[in-house]
């Protein structure tokens, strides 16, 4: 997407100035644009920004971003001095099936008021209950509402959707992934104790021959699979997805706790891997082993759910804290929960990004200094410096109501 110039730009403007005209009110041909975030610093991984930016807003469209827009540009406008002005970011790995699968969230509850503009449900649904996510839960949200597809057709309605390998059936997945692009962009399939002798690698195969016939990336929930690891990651191709990568058991660390080399070849050939911190899938000791031998999550998600939105996980912004704390960057973790997820999922229009054009999803943050405590999944502390907290988020231009303080 390219920036407009300025002519463009004053004929966008253009039917809010004649709509000014006939009051006397128009002193001059300025812009006008439904929103203003002035003085914050603007990290945009994707348009490759990370600085002091002011943002124009019309439309629910980004319109302008520079270095300077006057607080008179705006019919609204927010001051944002001081504090960090991202995308609204992307948590690819959440469980918002509320009120029908297991641990489901209401999806507002920990999207937009929290500074995630874009949520991916996990495999909450599988092909018989996808409709009704999609009518009560995808098209009620005031956040974007996205959807992984559980390979097993009752998705998380049932305690483990995979102990009876029958209500794996990789047509109606195709079937139900055809009729909802617009909202299910990849397939998710969980490696999950108790799958019946040995058909982890039979669901991998029939995943994988779904996957292929809906063109569309898997997501695979490691940590139960029976099978060694390396032998799931042989059913993945570039741009497929290991979730719940720095998990204490059954992570992507042998029994010497180096990185097992079938991994660091599956991400050469394009294979992410994704946080999912949840209940039980983020070990601080782990997750430092693996930054220490020089990798680097591609997403940072949640898993956040009914069971841990009250600690160890919070939210998003709570995850990425925890991962500055453990040395990445703002910029860092700010890509693995923007430019990533939009490199990995087709969301039918550019998110993750406030290039001019794209739509007006931001979150604004405080970076809170001072004394944190941070735990993961098993209960260890950490103590960290910063803190990521949400101040404000906008989808489409619109709060929701999201302006904390
Ligand atoms: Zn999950």
């Amino acid at each position: 997407m390219r920036k407009l110039d300025r002519r463009e730009f004053l004929t966008v403007a253009a039917g809010t100035a004649a709509g000014l005209a006939g009051t006397g009110l128009q002193r001059e041909r300025r812009e006008i644009f439904d929103l203003v975030i002035s003085g914050g610093h603007l990290v945009d991984p994707a348009a490759g920004m990370n600085a002091a930016l002011d943002i124009g807003i019309t439309g629910g469209r980004v319109v302008q971003i520079a270095e300077h827009i006057l607080p008179s540009e705006g019919r609204r406008v927010i001051d944002a001095t001081g504090r960090i002005v991202a995308p609204g970011l992307i948590d690819v790995h959440v469980h918002v099936f509320d009120g029908v699968a297991q641990v489901g969230i209401q999806p507002d509850l920990i999207g937009v008021a929290r500074g995630v503009t874009t949520l991916v449900d996990g495999g909450s649904a599988g092909a018989t209950t996808f409709p009704g996510f999609r009518d009560y839960v995808a098209r009620q949200a005031r956040s974007r509402v996205y959807a992984l597809l559980n390979i097993s057709m009752p998705g998380m309605t049932v305690p483990n959707e995979l102990t009876d390998l029958r209500y794996v059936d990789p047509e109606a997945a195709v079937r139900t992934i055809e009729e909802n692009r617009d909202i299910i962009v990849g397939i998710k399939v969980r490696m999950l104790a108790g799958i019946p002798g040995g058909g982890d690698v039979e669901v991998m195969r029939l995943t994988r021959e779904a996957a292929d016939a809906a063109a569309v990336p898997i997501t695979v929930h490691i940590g139960g699979q029976t099978s060694p690891l390396p032998r799931i990651l042989d059913f993945l191709r570039p741009g497929d997805v290991v979730t719940h990568a720095l998990r204490r058991q059954g992570s992507i660390l042998d029994e010497r706790g180096r990185v097992y080399a079938e991994v660091r070849e599956a991400m050469a050939r394009g294979i992410h891997l994704d946080v999912g911190h949840g209940r039980g899938n983020l070990d601080f000791d782990v997750a430092e082993a693996v930054l220490d031998q020089g990798i680097m999550p591609t997403t940072i998600s949640s898993d956040v759910h009914r069971g841990n939105v009250a600690g160890p996980v919070f939210d998003l912004p709570t995850t990425l804290s925890k991962f500055m704390n453990m040395g990445m960057t703002l910029e860092q973790v700010i890509t693995a929960a923007t430019a990533a997820p939009a490199r990995i999922y087709d969301f039918g229009e550019p998110l993750g990004t406030l290039t001019p054009g794209a739509a007006a999803d931001i979150a604004i943050f405080d970076l809170v200094e001072g004394a944190h405590e941070f735990m993961d999944s098993g209960g260890k502390r950490r103590s960290g410096e910063q803190g990521l907290v949400p101040y404000a988020a906008f989808r489409s231009g619109r709060d929701f109501g999201s302006i904390t303080r």
